[in-house]
């Protein structure tokens, strides 16, 4: 089953849907107590999707895959390397991707994101699948040319559109080894399994809680495989996790409003 957020009309809506036909409505609180309204929506006829989690903030990790620790020049990592991203950078399925002026390199990167459902600090291995409403798509974008030469990644990771996510979040997904692509204008550029983790889920959320607070929609992003690459403007991407779904968005040149 499959949670998203959407606008129909001026409504701001959320519903479940098992990926095809119709979008059940819902009311209260997907990690809790929640409700069906009883009011459906063809899934073909939404227009604008909303990025499904509304985090506290992005914990991203960085190198969890060996063959892009190795891309990157790095070595492969013996604790998880994190990074964040601001919440203000989400957007959701179908919107647009602004490349910024500043930026003359911008990457993309396909991910498995994690959304959390509860509370929680200093979270057992053993105990995280408590602690996970579900999983979705998301794409790591990054402005390279400032990575390469700053220390903290706050600029290179938080432009404005650089977090799509969704368009959904899995909640009956199981993560450990699902294939993970990214299509670059229809061409397959990134194209891994979920199992080839450095890091596995219960101890990057674990590794996560022992220093931060997770609260309900906190969004993780677990690391991009190999096969990263620039973006143009126009490119669409495309983020398919099997099972999960597919994210699409088109790359914009920026607009200044005044
Ligand atoms: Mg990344």
């Amino acid at each position: 089953m499959k949670y998203l957020r959407f606008l129909a009309g001026e409504e701001t809506l959320q519903g479940i849907t098992d990926g095809i036909g119709y979008v059940k409505e819902i009311s209260g609180d997907i990690s809790g107590d929640y409700g069906i309204t009883g009011r459906q929506f063809p899934l073909e006829e939404i227009s604008r999707y909303l990025p499904p989690s509304r985090p506290t903030k992005i914990i991203a990790v960085g190198r969890n895959y060996r063959a892009h620790a190795e891309e990157m020049g790095e070595e492969v990592p013996t604790e998880p390397f994190l990074f964040l991203k601001a919440p203000s950078a989400l957007i959701g399925h179908g919107e647009k991707i602004i490349y910024p002026d500043e930026s003359s390199r911008v990457d993309y990167e396909a991910e498995l994101g994690l959304v959390i459902s509860r509370r929680g600090k200093h979270i057992h291995p053993a105990e995280v699948a408590d602690y996970i409403l579900g999983y979705c798509c998301f794409n790591d974008v990054t402005a390279r040319d400032f990575q390469k030469t700053e220390h903290q990644w706050i600029r290179a990771k938080s432009f404005d559109t650089f977090a799509p996510c969704g368009p959904w979040v899995d909640i009956s997904a199981d993560p450990h080894d699902l294939e993970i692509q990214m299509y670059r204008n229809g061409k397959l550029v990134q194209n891994s399994r979920t199992s080839d983790f450095i890091f596995s889920i219960p101890e990057l959320v674990s590794y996560i809680s022992r220093y931060m607070t997770l609260y309900p929609g906190d969004l993780i992003a677990t690391g991009t495989p190999s096969g990263i690459g620039p973006v143009e403007v126009g490119d669409l991407l495309t983020v398919r996790i099997e099972g999960v779904g597919e994210l699409q968005n088109r790359v914009v040149a920026e607009e200044r409003v005044k």
